[in-house]
């Protein structure tokens, strides 16, 4: 019988007899002594061999064994102050079930190194914590929207039409054919809720970003909703409503992954009592002008940099709403009235704190069937392959909202990983296939 390491580190297991196994994490001798440390998913602890205390053939497999060996170990459990985790354990039985070559993964390597030994990578601390969150996070999502009764829905990944622009789709050839990868479930969502009416999934989705950043991934996983007879204001509440479900449960969950990865808990845990801001888009132009002293033009898109700025001045996270329409996706309706000095869309961007990262983008959906066959003529797309989505207006329509929330850069912002890449086991990028 084996136990898992976090389960002999307590005062009741000290004294008694154990077996555990795992891998090397670390090891050096002394002569007639080996300390070792052997990591299992749920920690590590340190090993004390002492020649005399085991078969000596077991001893001298355990001085010349390699970080990365696969090893069954037994012994006894000792407290010790000095121990990572205040816990040893003193061999009686050291089973080398795999010598290890010499690890191509030393201390200060290269980024760059560790993402091409990335088979190799997930095996460290700091990434085992990373995805042992990123478990709990899509885990809280999946119960967050099940609470509210909502059904999972999986759209289909090969599709034929553009959702969020034709610039960023990845092309697939599907037999004779041209088909594409999904960049978001949105027009199979619409489609779904005059049957289900509230829906979820967290799915994988693809986009051919043409830039290098430190936030675009080109495959990356999004977890969305849309719901019928719901306006973009009351989705705004569910994503915040949502994001502080994902916080909360983190907390709850992962507090020694958090610590491993140095996260300032505290600031996490201030946001859950706080109002979340709703701002609109001309508002944040008058914000980075009266603020910040910068200049941007009424009706351009909001650039990564006045991101950062807006958020500065605020210490959780907000929703930028009614951003022009002219810069908006073919299928955010525009919004009535108001004082904006142009047409403004029904619509939001959540940015987090501490670097304005968008983690949720999110809409109303155009009800208005000649105002989307416009809209779809000016992005240059060819109407009659969104025929079967106009249908959905032509039967029974209602009004309906959704947001997609970036997994990855819920992770990205709650963690404060300066690249997105580290918050997905194997990282697909503009330069990046391999592993
Ligand atoms: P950005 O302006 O950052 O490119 P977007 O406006 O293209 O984002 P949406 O189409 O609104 O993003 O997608 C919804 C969410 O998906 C975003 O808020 C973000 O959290 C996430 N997301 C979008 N593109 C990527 C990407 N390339 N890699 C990782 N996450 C992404
Ligand atoms: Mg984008």
């Amino acid at each position: 019988m084996f136990s898992s390491i976090s389960e002999i580190m307590c005062i009741d297991c000290a004294g008694k007899e154990v077996s555990i196994r795992g891998w090397v994490h670390r090891t050096r001798s002394g002569g007639k002594i080996v300390f070792s440390t052997i990591r299992d998913h749920t920690g590590i602890i340190q090993v004390t061999t002492k020649k005399g205390n085991l078969p000596d053939e077991q001893f001298d497999n355990a001085l010349k064994m390699l970080v990365e060996s696969s090893v069954e170990i037994t012994g006894i459990v000792k407290e010790d102050v000095r121990s990572p985790g205040g816990y040893e354990l003193l061999v009686s039985n050291f089973n080398v079930l795999a010598f290890a070559e010499p690890y191509p993964i030393q201390k200060d390597q290269s980024e760059e190194w560790l993402r091409e030994k990335r088979h190799l990578w997930i095996r460290s601390r700091r990434m085992m914590a990373i995805l042992k969150i990123r478990s709990t996070l899509t885990g809280a999502i999946h119960d967050f929207f099940r609470e509210l009764g909502y059904y999972e829905f999986t759209p289909p990944i090969f599709t034929p039409n553009a959702c969020e622009g034709g610039s960023t789709l990845f092309e697939v050839k599907y037999y004779e054919q041209k088909v594409y990868l999904t960049q978001t479930w949105q027009l199979y969502a619409e489609a779904m809720i005059f049957s289900l009416e509230k829906i979820y999934d967290v799915s994988p989705t693809f986009r051919s970003e043409k830039s290098k950043t430190s936030r675009h991934l080109t495959e990356f996983w999004m977890a969305e909703m849309e719901a019928a007879w719901l306006t973009y204001h009351d989705v705004i509440k569910i994503a915040k409503d949502e994001l502080k479900f994902i916080i909360r449960r983190v907390l709850e969950r992962n507090r020694p992954d958090l610590e491993l990865l140095e996260v300032n808990t505290a600031k996490l845990e201030a946001m859950l009592d706080k109002e979340w801001p709703t701002i609109t888009y001309t508002e944040a132009l008058k914000l980075l002008k009266e603020k910040s002293g910068m200049d941007v033009v009424w009706g351009k898109d909001l650039r990564t940099a006045e991101e950062e700025e807006i958020m500065k001045h605020f210490d959780t996270p907000v929703a930028v709403t009614e951003y022009p329409k002219e810069v908006m996706a073919f299928y955010k309706p525009t919004k009535e009235g108001g004082d904006a000095p142009g047409p403004v869309a029904k619509c939001f961007d959540m940015l987090a704190p501490d670097g304005g990262l968008e983690i949720v983008g999110g809409s109303e959906r155009d009800t208005d069937i000649n105002a989307l066959i416009k809209a779809l003529e000016a992005e240059g797309e060819n109407v009659a392959n969104y025929d079967w989505y106009l249908d959905l207006r032509r039967y029974g329509s209602v009004v309906h909202s959704g947001y997609g929330l970036g997994v990855e850069r819920v992770l990205q912002w709650m963690l404060g990983l300066e690249n997105i890449k580290d918050a997905i086991p194997f990282p697909r990028t503009m330069t990046r296939v391999t592993p």
